[in-house]
């Protein structure tokens, strides 16, 4: 069950009105890697996972993302002010805000977009679906990052700091839940690999001089890896 507590996870103090800075906020709101979809993504996960432990972990980080929804909403709706006000200029900056929406917050990103349940990655797979919330957790940091560097405002900057940090212990958790698995970091699913093919890195791209030069690192050296130069020429590394 969810129970709704009146005070926000982080005071926000916001200065002056900047519904330009407003609507980039949405993007975090009703975008792609935003709130809505993180709380969603994790809570419905949470709802597919036998395992209680990550159960638990799921349900608690996809409540935390409520919360942040609910801080990024009340943050875009400050800025966004302005366009409820009756100014027509301001309005003008976005009819789909000032017109459709009364100034108000709605589940679009900073484009209009409406948000989709198409951002959100659901495999039914304990570990698939781990790696998909640090990658999310990683998307939803970068976010917040370009927001700071894009805001003026101090009591905006320190809210927007406080949602990225804590996407960042959300992503220490979730690798934390995975590397403490019972399965290899490369065991997926159910099924064994084909043994013949696991550890051949296939070099496509061969070239010398002004076609460009091969590089080595331990994606395709050491590790026990094979390198197979030209597979298209030579029936796919047989
Ligand atoms: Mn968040
Ligand atoms: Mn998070």
């Amino acid at each position: 069950m969810y129970h709704h507590v009146k005070k926000l996870m982080y005071t926000v103090n916001v200065g002056d009105p900047d519904p330009r800075f407003g609507k980039m906020l949405l993007e975090q709101f009703g975008g792609a890697n935003g709130e809505l979809a993180a709380a969603l993504q994790y809570s419905i996960q949470g709802l597919n996972c036998e395992d209680p432990g990550r159960k638990d972990l799921l349900m608690d980080i996809g409540t935390e993302e409520l919360s942040h929804l609910e801080v990024i909403g009340s943050l875009a709706r400050m800025h966004l002010k302005p366009l409820k006000e009756g100014d027509k200029s301001e309005a003008e900056q976005d009819p789909l805000i000032a017109v459709v929406g009364g100034g108000g917050v709605s589940l679009n990103n900073s484009q209009g977009n409406p948000w989709t349940a198409d951002y959100l990655k659901i495999s039914g797979q304990i570990e698939v679906d781990l790696r998909s919330n640090i990658a999310a957790e990683a998307r939803a940091k970068i976010t917040y990052e370009r927001l700071i560097n894009y805001c003026d405002c101090p009591g905006t900057k320190d809210a927007l700091k406080f949602l990225m940090t804590r996407e960042i212990a959300h992503m220490k958790a979730f690798g934390a839940a995975l590397e403490s698995l019972s399965k290899g970091p490369l065991e997926i699913g159910e099924l064994p690999v084909m043994d013949e093919y696991v550890n051949k890195y296939f070099n496509d791209s061969t070239g010398e001089g002004e076609l460009g030069e091969d590089t080595t690192g331990p994606w395709n050296s050491g590790n026990g890896w094979e390198v197979v130069n030209n597979p298209g020429f030579d029936s796919a590394g047989k």
